[in-house]
């Protein structure tokens, strides 16, 4: 098969197999511009699940570019809540104030334009060329580049940047020689998604089996060859949850860059090696811890972060911290076990008695 057979057996199959999700309101290539901007940057290492479960929301809150522009950076990270890596976020609200301010809200329909915004990068300015478009623009994500590596048989890891480059040039080629770019490209997508799985692909049902240099040689699941695993670092954070007489919970604000920049957190403590004492949790943040009552890990791309939860006594509002109650915080930024600890971790009554016994008239400051 050429590259123009190609191009159009992944499209055809798209056009019968696409799944149902709802930023796909449109045929590809003719696709609201900043509906495929938001599904694009929220689909980047998140679960498509997930992203389903968010969209509807934040367009509902931001139903327009002009409407993300104009929003507070709080306001943008709290409707992001629950897809995590916030850096997405910040990136996309910047990318919504940079059309509004330089492009008069109209988002660019040129690849090379759409690439001079922040927030934009190849593969993005490349989905909205052609998914709202209708662009010969290439995009390269993870299933798009195991789909390419295992047509052409080459068992490299994806991110070999000689091999990125032979890569993106292919899926030029490829989509180049379309009729449909936008539903060429999220055909791709769809099969390395659906199809043409990490694990397992299911060749059966593959519409270009048949020039296939992985599937001719039976070499599919050595094909991309692992990624060299980064090296992974432990972080220990001792969380202190603090309740006063009212059931509002203490936050602060983490640090404006850094894991999980800006979002919001019960005062915390952490280190590289261990968890912080009783005593360095009282010198650091004035609060005396009065028992451990949560303890659990979590991981993210580069760490494994071990949280341990220490109810106060004596708490007090001040030093960049306040009192706000639980249905107040669902609305705040937060990452996913900074939520657990403020909102679903198990008090013992009496332990949150005495709590609420010792902080006194802190409540209502
Ligand atoms: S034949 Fe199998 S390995 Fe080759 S592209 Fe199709 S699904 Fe992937």
């Amino acid at each position: 098969m050429n590259d123009r057979a190609v191009a159009s057996a992944v499209t055809a199959w798209h056009g019968a197999h696409a799944r149902d999700l709802p930023w796909r309101d449109a045929p590809a290539g003719a696709r609201d511009p900043y509906r495929v901007l938001v599904s694009e940057i929220m689909l980047q290492q998140t679960q498509v699940a997930r992203v389903v479960e968010k969209f509807g929301s934040f367009l509902e809150r931001f139903p327009t570019v002009d409407d993300l522009a104009r929003a507070e950076e709080a306001e943008v990270l709290a409707a992001w809540s629950g897809l995590g890596y916030y850096r997405r976020a910040r990136l996309l609200h910047k990318a919504a104030r940079a059309v509004v301010d330089e492009h008069g809200g109209r988002i660019p329909d040129d690849h090379a334009t759409l690439m001079t915004i922040p927030g934009i990068g190849r593969y993005t300015a490349g989905a909205i060329a052609s998914i709202a478009f209708g662009q010969a623009a290439p995009i390269v994500d993870g299933n798009v580049s195991r789909v390419i590596l295992r047509l052409e048989g080459r068992e490299e890891a994806a991110d070999d940047r000689a091999g990125q480059k032979r890569t993106w040039a292919r899926a030029r080629s490829l989509v180049e020689k379309s009729d449909e770019p936008g539903g060429f490209n999220e055909g791709l997508m769809e099969l390395g998604a659906t199809v043409c799985a990490p694990r397992n692909p299911r060749c059966m049902f593959c519409p270009v089996r048949e020039c296939c240099g992985a599937f001719a040689s039976g070499r599919q699941d050595a094909i991309p060859r692992p990624k060299r695993a980064a090296a992974r670092t432990t972080l220990f954070i001792t969380a202190v949850l603090a309740i006063d007489a009212r059931g509002r919970r203490l936050i602060e604000q983490r640090a404006e860059t850094g894991l999980w920049a800006g979002m919001h957190q019960p005062p915390s403590v952490e280190r590289a090696d261990r968890f912080a004492t009783d005593d360095e949790v009282r010198a650091e943040l004035g609060l005396r811890a009065s028992s451990e009552i949560d303890a659990f890990a979590h991981q993210t791309t580069h760490r494994d972060v071990r949280f341990r939860v220490v109810l106060a006594a004596g708490a007090r509002a001040g030093r960049g911290r306040r009192w706000v109650s639980p249905s107040a915080i669902g609305s705040l930024a937060l990452g996913n076990p900074q939520r657990r600890i403020l909102l679903e971790t198990e008090v013992p009554r009496r332990a949150e008695r005495a709590a609420d016994e010792a902080a006194g008239g802190a409540a209502g400051r």
